[in-house]
């Protein structure tokens, strides 16, 4: 069974990770962002409740994604373990987290402050999940499926901007709060997409 979660700042490759990560241990990937986004673009009532929150950088009330996390991790594809990308992102949402189920793994992604902004300004995203980079893509569709590239609305600056104060304040201190479970390892996210992702399964096949 591995159950694990993703730590890490916006831009940190939590969400290029975690693809990378389901797909070698045939897990779930369940990502919070992912869930939210799909809701917004099919106008359920959640959907447009959350908007109001993304929209303006700032996360989405607790008892939101912990619910949709609570019914997800039920699913018959987390019989084998699940990744969970971008939740939790406060000490409640982990608390709760800690009431559904038991944890294997928590992997904090560390990225140099100064990367974040230029990951982030560089991405595009696809509508079937696959995110590229324009320091290393050039097509504006996408490459497994076609579908037009667009830039994601809270990537804009002056929402980055908040996303990492929101960051420091509500969700850097479950780093301190994984430590004292003896169950976090910290990855360093500085490098390239398959150099963290060889460190990330170094951690899980437990060869680090
Ligand atoms: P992400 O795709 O993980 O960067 O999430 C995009 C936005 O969705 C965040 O800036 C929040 O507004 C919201 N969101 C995603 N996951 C959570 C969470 N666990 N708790 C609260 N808000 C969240």
């Amino acid at each position: 069974m591995m159950r694990i979660i993703l730590l890490g700042a916006p831009g940190a490759g939590k969400g290029s990770q975690a693809t990378k990560i389901a797909a070698k241990y045939g897990i779930a990937h369940i990502s919070t962002g992912d869930a939210l986004r799909a809701n917004i673009k099919n106008g359920t009532e959640l959907g447009k409740f959350a908007k109001s929150f993304i929209d303006k950088g700032q996360l989405v009330p607790d008892e939101v994604v912990v619910g949709i996390v609570a019914d997800r991790i039920k699913e018959a594809d987390c019989v084998n373990g699940f990744l969970l990308d971008g939740f939790p992102r406060t000490i409640p949402q982990a608390e709760a987290l800690g009431k559904l189920t038991d944890i294997d793994y928590v992997i904090n992604i560390d990225v140099d402050f100064d990367l974040i902004a230029a990951r982030i300004g560089g991405r595009r995203m696809c509508s079937c999940g696959e995110s590229y980079h324009i320091s290393t893509y050039s097509s504006d569709v996408c490459a497994k499926c076609g579908a037009k590239l667009y830039q994601r609305a809270d990537d804009k600056e002056e929402t980055v901007k908040e996303r990492l104060a929101v960051y420091e304040k509500q969700t850097a201190p479950l780093v301190d709060y994984y430590k004292a479970s003896g169950k976090l390892v910290n990855v360093d996210g500085n490098k390239s997409i398959d150099e963290v992702f060889a460190s990330i399964v170094k951690v899980l096949d437990g060869n680090d």
